[in-house]
């Protein structure tokens, strides 16, 4: 039996590579946790969930022609595996996110982590798109940004690989930490601070401390790209420890960022704007540049993927083209038509109260319609401040806008966007069915309709619904 144990993990991050490993298991090419997809000459690597153990799905691995496994050494081997290159180790995942690390320390590549409350997946898309012009470049797959996604995406990153941009994601305090010391990155950006997963971090304070965790990870003397607009995250970076062995740059639409956006002009196939970093024959180069994706919110993000992508070298002059044809991974906010003529937003991915209020801008910047609805369905997950939250969002719905709600909590935005807007101009519905017959009867051809919500949700359906005019 070929089998090498690692007792101590830490300790192999310190004195071995990936490579060393690879060379005192067996050659393998690349990692899998998925038995039922693997490639011949790949490692295996058994995670443990709830309600399974990778480990059973071993043999299944092999014979798809994976070159050995990773193995906890808590488990049995099964005889039938005994030949097999197996490496133990006392826990497969701290072993999946220690190859990553070893394997990012090994390869020249400049990493770009991307972390924020909203925003982290389309400025991931937009950084790459501006690093492509220049670079080879590797990203987070859709949205594989969590304690397993991030160093499965580490580990498919080709030798030749030049940048990364990796999404981080997170619901509690210690994530970010974990995912930066692994990608460590040689520039991280934080999109903004919202209120997700409020109910986990207590505070706005505490998520924009958790956001902050990204530092951790950053290399001596590295950018930390942060939204400037946030006045906890000035106050946060001031309060950073290792603040002077990094340096901090803020982007936004405020005036004093150092990367600003300026005349930014909105419709709904995408939005217009400059962006001023103070150095002339940057900003010439950046003056009209324009992103197929609508709303202030997405300037920003832009913003932030510019700043990055000029940074690591990328001449200015080739933004503009980089970023006009931009695809963004799906279900973003995308404008679509109903069937009658009205442009319907489908923004329907998911809602939580700093993404929906993005969205209410993003409908009073857009102009020319008759009537502009907006459909919003319950946010969930907000914990025990969720009616208030609510309610702070018919609170900030302007006059001129109608209301549709659906879901439980959202009575409580009916009846603040009620006292905002007048009774007349909102209708709340229980019932997905009954809503859409009723904007079928109301629903003009030159109207505008943004529908969000929670994904638990799915307003989606009623999108599809306005689209085949059902
Ligand atoms: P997730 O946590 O699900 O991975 P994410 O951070 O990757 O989300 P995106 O998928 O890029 O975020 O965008 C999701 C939604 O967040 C968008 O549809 C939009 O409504 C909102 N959003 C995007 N960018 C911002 C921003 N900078 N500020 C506020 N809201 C934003
Ligand atoms: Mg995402």
């Amino acid at each position: 039996m070929i089998k090498k144990t690692f007792g101590e993990l830490p300790g192999l991050l310190q004195e071995a590579s990936l490579t060393t490993l690879a060379a005192s298991a067996s050659a393998f090419e690349g990692v899998s946790t998925d038995s039922r997809r693997i490639e011949a000459g790949r490692l295996f690597v058994p995670l443990i969930g709830d309600n399974f153990d990778g480990h059973h799905y071993a043999r299944q691995a092999r014979e798809r022609g994976a070159a050995g496994a990773i193995w906890q050494t808590d488990r049995p081997v099964p005889p039938e595996l005994e030949d097999w290159p197996l490496v133990l180790v006392p826990d497969t995942l701290a072993a999946l996110q220690q190859l990553a690390a070893a394997y990012r320390r090994e390869l020249p590549v400049k990493v770009i982590g991307i972390t924020g409350s909203n925003g982290k997946t389309t400025t991931k898309d937009m950084a790459a798109a501006v690093l492509a012009t220049v670079f080879r470049v590797h990203k987070t797959a859709g949205n594989l940004n969590n304690h397993i996604g991030l160093p499965l995406t580490i580990l498919d990153m080709a030798e030749d690989t030049e940048a990364a941009v990796l999404e981080m994601g997170m619901s509690g305090y210690g994530e970010i930490e974990l995912l930066s010391k692994i990608a460590q990155p040689d520039a991280a950006i934080i999109t903004n601070i919202g209120d997700a997963h409020l109910l986990q971090l207590g505070s706005r304070e505490g998520i924009a401390k958790a956001k902050l965790e990204i530092a951790a990870g950053l290399k001596s003397g590295g950018l930390l790209l942060f939204n400037g607009d946030e006045p906890l995250l000035h106050q946060g970076i001031s309060q950073l420890q290792d603040a002077a062995s990094m340096e901090a740059v803020s982007f936004g639409t405020d005036a004093g960022n150092e990367w600003r956006a300026d005349d930014i002009r909105v419709t709904v196939n995408g939005s217009r704007f400059n962006l001023v970093s103070g150095d002339t024959a940057t900003d010439e180069a950046l003056i009209g540049l324009h992103i197929p994706v609508p709303g202030k919110h997405n300037v920003t993000n832009a913003s932030a993927a510019i700043a990055a992508g000029v940074r690591f070298g990328v001449p200015a002059a080739r933004v503009a083209g980089a970023l006009s044809g931009l695809r963004i991974t799906g279900m973003r906010i995308e404008a679509v038509r109903a069937a009658n003529g009205a442009v319907v937003l489908n923004d329907t991915y998911n809602a939580n109260p700093t993404a929906v209020r993005a969205a209410i801008d993003l409908v009073e910047q857009l102009t020319g319609f008759r009537t502009k609805w907006l459909v919003l369905g319950d946010m969930l997950e907000l914990g025990p401040e969720e009616a208030e939250l609510h309610r702070q969002i018919g609170a900030y719905i302007h006059p001129g806008n109608r209301v549709v709600a659906l879901g439980p909590q959202s009575l409580e935005t009916a009846k603040a966007a009620a006292e905002a807007i007048g009774t007349d101009n909102v209708k709340h519905f229980a019932d997905k069915t009954e809503l859409i017959a009723y904007l079928h009867g109301e629903l003009h051809g030159n109207d505008l309709v943004l529908v969000k919500g929670s994904r638990g949700m799915k307003m989606e359906q009623i999108v599809h619904a306005l689209e085949q005019g059902l």
